[in-house]
């Protein structure tokens, strides 16, 4: 099922709050808050930020070029430009929930994989548009129970893992979302472990390369989770700062209602990603916002990511185009 289920976090919740997730924000953007508007169709926010460091920026880390194999299209980080993420504290895995940069750049994730549009894969080689999917093996798979929020609940192309390599081949990084989007608030750790050392098995059997990051369903996560998703080879839990809603509308977590540089928007596959997704493209653009590589923005801010292993041929790297607003 899509992100779409989760309720207010529990106040008897073991989610983590490892020292080095809770930060303060970046200069200048205000602490983020709960989204007075979020309602029942979005996911949880995300309790913990990112953690620009006070250690200055990391000019030695950031790329001049197309970093590895993944996510090769996007704007690339400028030296000094990307603040440090703390690594996790022990042997727990640090938890993102923006990039810290002030520059007008957000960084764009799709989840779960119910819905699988073939006109989204032309839009992503096309305007060759920097995405990070999160893929659930029970959604991809259609072995579950079909999202009921998404087109009446019916599965848009039968492509399943195939679908995924085709975006795989487009330069884009597919992730770890779990087996089958369980709250692992309410998991064990050998469970929690099935969940995402399973998951990050299945995508390298079907995609050919290991996932670097989790994104836990409902961004709900525990202590267990950060120590298992290390263990499982897994390198940062990546959270989100504003979720997409169908149509292309913005569904902010913070106050201001604002996006803000270095953000990181959540959408879903559903049936109509295509339509939604150029609308957003190009709201992002007016607001004069670019369209963040998030693998190098990761590295640049020193997060330890394997060395990228999948050869891609990505269509000409570029910022995505303006097109005439509706
Ligand atoms: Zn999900």
């Amino acid at each position: 099922m899509i992100c779409s289920t989760g309720g207010a976090r529990s106040p008897e919740s073991s989610v983590a709050s490892p020292a080095a997730a809770i930060t303060p924000s970046p200069a200048g953007r205000p602490a983020q808050t709960s989204s007075p508007s979020a309602g029942p169709s979005l996911e949880n926010r995300p309790v913990t930020g990112a953690s620009p460091s006070g250690a200055g920026p990391a000019p030695s880390a950031a790329p001049t070029g197309p970093v590895g194999a993944v996510g090769a299209a996007g704007a690339l980080p400028r030296p000094g430009e990307v603040g440090r993420i703390r690594a996790g504290s022990g042997a727990a895995l640090p938890v993102i929930s923006a990039i810290p940069t002030r520059r007008k750049v957000v960084f764009l994730t799709i989840d779960d994989g119910w819905e699988q549009d073939p006109g989204f894969v032309r839009l992503v080689r096309e305007r060759a548009v920097p995405i990070t999917v999160f893929a659930t093996r029970d959604a991809v798979e259609a072995r579950g129970v079909p999202d009921p929020g998404a087109a009446g609940g019916r599965y848009v192309g039968a492509g399943k893992w195939a679908y995924f390599r085709e975006l795989r081949d487009l330069g884009v990084p597919i992730e770890d979302h779990t087996l089958t989007h369980p709250n692992l608030w309410n998991l064990g750790p050998a469970a929690q472990r099935t969940e995402i050392c399973g998951a990050a098995g299945v995508i390298a059997g079907e995609i050919g390369r290991r996932p670097a990051l989790l994104r836990p369903p409902f961004g709900n996560y525990t202590g267990t989770t950060l120590r298992v998703a290390r263990r499982c080879g897994l390198s940062a839990v990546l959270l989100w700062t504003a979720s997409v809603q169908p149509g292309g509308k913005i569904s902010y977590q913070t106050p201001d209602k604002r996006l803000r540089p270095g953000d990181i928007l959540l959408l879903h596959f559903r049936a109509n990603l295509a339509r939604d997704f150029r609308i957003l493209l190009d709201k992002i653009e007016r607001r004069g916002f670019e369209l963040g590589n998030l693998d190098a923005y990761l590295r640049a801010a020193r997060v330890r990511l394997p060395v990228a292993s999948v050869p891609t041929a990505p269509p000409t790297p570029a910022v995505p185009s303006a097109t005439p607003p509706a």
